[in-house]
């Protein structure tokens, strides 16, 4: 898929490409690093090249706090000379979101340590306040037409934040470290953790490395949300998201070719002449407890220890880049590593030999790269990595097609790495023996495997993930647009409004649950509103009005709750009809042999999940699991409707699956059959239909062309128009019963 050129594509995450320095009020702007930085601006060169231009601008914060005097002046060159849009944040607002609520909480949570994390509440709220200050500023640049790519944990809030203020806008959001499972996300305070999925959630499309996080997330959202999902597609009460995955690549050529750079082929010889007869492995990553920097330390002195062959035959080098200065746990780690590495040094060096080279510094791409190619053997042992772009890298730069791999299956990588050798970072003794493993790789073998694994880093690179992803969300968007084209417009609005005021004979026939009432936990609990049952009143009060309420309850529930309002019901989706001013008939001789038969089965299914329940009514039979847990009750629903569907094949029953419950009734019953009674039997000159459920489609279905018929929900429908919840239901028949009072040509409601 490639985007349309008259898009301008947003990019927000934590960080500008950049940071800024401030001497004695000059500026200072110095490119900045990292795999994000790195893979969205070989993205952004590669649109450069395209006569599909996009244009783009990059949100973040631009690395340093400024004095105030010179915030416009780097505005000015941000945009002119980095297209950037700087989001200006104070010390102490960057010390409590990024090295608080971010790194203390998130980032250890996130990556399984949550003996780690802290739980802190100012800190959860400078997070809130910081994603706040984003979203202003996203709200003061977008303008329509802009696409907004929302990047990692630092603003999950965001995407809900801008959502509500700018609907609009295609917002996409992509977490580049692992989302974790229900029982480690669950470790967070329910308000935290229900924000933050709500905050998600607020995008259109939302992309993960692995399938095993979208995964995760999904369960999440469904244990704590409940919004169940379709094939990764979640239904919100008023609109679709779409959760994908999307495996982050690196620029396979730009590092592929990076080897034929005279600087790199220099680098690389002066370091080889150092390092004579014997082999490299290569270890390089940021400070992190996450890296598992210290098992790796320690598979290799079990290498050595038990395997005597390699002394003085192998050397590792073992970069580690500066992060996160300052956090107690990485300045603890540092001194472990340090400890290591000693112990390591003095326990086997010689004088002759030094077995772990240890650097705590950045590498700039090219020495990097000729690390990388002169390294026999790359060791990755993170115990989580969301993705891990260095042993992608590592891969691409073997133009030999020589090296091994070690890798850690804890790497998102691992998942697209199968060639690699595969270890858990956990076992010390498995690194030993996968570096043995390594070392004695026949060269034949070290080709094979790399070259699969390089023509599949070359296939999905980071360019291709990134217009995989931007598609995605326009696609995503496109949808989301045919979605509320649906909605109905204010226009037509004022167009039932008018007829209704104009007509004489009307007829209005109007679902309950999901329509009236938003569904509750039990159907017990949903009871009507004081204003449900006074709009109720006031309609069929009107002798001009035919009102119809026409449900899938039972008659003793609707009569309980309007046996003293002048209303026209229908039960049990049309089994049962109650005229105005009659009594409750069946509208059709109805079998009901089959109820014995099959209420045992749904009393099973009820008894294997607690919070399911059976209800009897007189034509039909209901399972409900609303109340139970999401996920067993997603299961169990498609296990039992299975069940149903074979059992019920020769009898006159229809299994159906509606809003959390899997109900069965006598076939030939519908609201369709039930809402011709009023049809077929008058002639009306404005009639009005509202329902959320697949079951009132049936009735949509009987009404002539000239009635207005509305499904309440984010879906597909026969129907004319959708709303959005069951508040817009009751704003729609507020409207038409204070049109009435206040006569034609002035309809300004009180709740519109
Ligand atoms: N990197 C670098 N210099 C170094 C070490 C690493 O530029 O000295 C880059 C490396 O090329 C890679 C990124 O930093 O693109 C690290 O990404 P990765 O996904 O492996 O780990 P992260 O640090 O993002 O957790």
């Amino acid at each position: 898929m490639t985007t349309s050129h008259n898009k301008r594509l947003i990019i927000v995450s934590n960080r500008l490409p950049f940071s800024v320095h401030e001497t004695d009020g000059e500026l200072d702007f110095r490119e900045s690093a990292g795999g994000l930085v790195t893979g969205l601006r070989s993205y952004l060169e590669s649109q450069e090249k395209e006569d599909s231009r996009l244009d783009y601008v990059w949100v973040g914060w631009p690395g340093n706090t400024v004095s105030n005097a010179v915030t416009e002046q780097l505005k000015a060159r941000a945009l002119a000379e980095h297209r950037s849009y700087p989001v200006f944040l104070t010390q102490e607002e960057m010390d409590n979101f990024y090295f608080g609520f971010c790194n203390r909480t998130i980032w250890p949570l996130f990556h399984y340590f949550p003996s780690y994390t802290t739980y802190e509440e100012e800190l959860w709220k400078h997070y809130k306040r910081v994603n706040e200050i984003f979203c202003n500023a996203l709200v003061d640049l977008t303008r329509a037409g802009d696409i907004v790519w929302i990047h990692d944990y630092h603003l999950m809030l965001l995407p809900g934040m801008l959502k509500a203020k700018s609907p609009h806008i295609p917002i996409g959001f992509f977490l580049h470290i692992p989302f974790p499972t229900f029982e480690v996300f669950r470790l967070l305070p329910v308000r935290w953790r229900r924000e933050i999925l709500d905050g998600i959630l607020g995008a259109d499309l939302i992309g993960y490395h692995t399938y095993d996080y979208s995964n995760a997330f999904l369960q999440s959202v469904l244990r704590i949300l409940g919004y169940e999902h379709h094939l990764g597609r979640i239904t919100l009460p008023s609109r679709i998201v779409r959760v994908e995955t999307f495996p982050m690549g690196i620029d396979f050529e730009k590092i592929h070719t990076a080897i034929h750079d005279p600087e790199v082929q220099q680098e690389r010889d002066d370091l080889k002449k150092t390092l004579t007869d014997v082999k490299v492995v290569l270890s390089v990553d940021r400070l992190d407890y996450s890296k598992g920097i210290l098992n790796r330390l320690h598979g290799f002195e079990i290498l050595l220890r038990t395997n005597p062959q390699f002394r003085e035959k192998v050397v590792l080098i073992m970069v580690v880049v500066p992060s996160r200065i300052g956090v107690e746990h990485y300045e603890l780690m540092k001194k472990q590593i340090e400890e290591i590495v000693g112990r390591i040094n003095g326990q086997f060096g010689s004088v002759n030999w030094t077995p772990v080279i240890y650097q705590f510094r950045h590498l700039s791409f090219k020495p990097l790269t000729a690390l990388y190619s002169l390294c026999d053997v790359a060791l990755v042992t993170p115990l989580r990595d969301g993705m891990n772009l260095v042993s992608k890298e590592y891969v691409a730069t073997r133009s030999d097609q020589t090296g091994v791999l070690v890798l850690s299956e804890m790497a998102g990588s691992a998942k697209e790495l199968g060639e690699a050798i595969i270890i858990n970072p956990n076992n010390w003794e498995e690194i030993a023996e996968a570096l043995k493993e390594a070392l004695e790789m026949p060269l034949e073998e070290q080709k094979r495997r790399n070259q699969i694994m390089q023509t599949r880093l070359r296939r999905y690179d980071v360019v291709r993930w990134a217009n995989d992803f931007v598609g995605h969300l326009l696609a995503m968007h496109s949808e989301q647009e045919r979605f509320y084209a649906k909605l109905l417009p204010a226009s037509m609005r004022e167009r039932i409004i008018h007829e209704y005021e104009h007509s004489t004979k009307r007829l209005i026939l109007l679902d309950y649950d999901g329509t009236l009432v938003p569904f509750a936990r039990k159907p017990h609990l949903a009871t009507p509103s004081a204003d449900v049952l006074r709009l109720l009143r006031t309609l069929s009060g009107d002798p001009a009005n035919t009102v119809v309420l026409i449900s899938g309850r039972d008659k003793k529930t609707l009569e309980g709750w309007f046996g003293r309002i002048p209303i026209n019901m229908v039960a049990e989706h049309g089994a049962w009809l109650k005229k105005q001013d009659g009594d409750w008939r069946t509208l059709k001789q109805q079998a009901n042999d089959w109820k014995p038969r099959i209420l045992p089965i749904l009393e099973l299914y009820a008894d294997r999940l607690p919070g399911a329940f059976v209800e009897e009514k007189d034509h039909s039979l209901a399972w409900h699991y609303r109340a139970a847990d999401p996920e067993q009750g997603r299961i169990l629903a498609g296990e039992l409707m299975d069940h149903l569907s074979s059992f019920t094949a020769n009898i006159n029953v229809q299994v159906l699956q509606g809003s959390k419950v899997v109900e069965l009734r006598s076939s030939g019953i519908n609201k369709g059959v039930a809402g011709m009674r009023w049809l077929s039997k008058e002639q009306y000159d404005f009639i009005l239909a509202i329902g959320d459920d697949w079951t009132d489609e049936d009735l949509f279905a009987v009404l002539p062309d000239t009635a207005y018929s509305i499904r309440v929900g984010v879906t597909n429908t026969q129907a004319r128009y959708n709303f959005r919840n069951p508040s817009d239901t009751l704003q729609l028949l507020e409207s038409l019963i204070h049109s009435i009072r206040i006569g034609v040509g002035q309809h300004e409601g009180p709740m519109r």
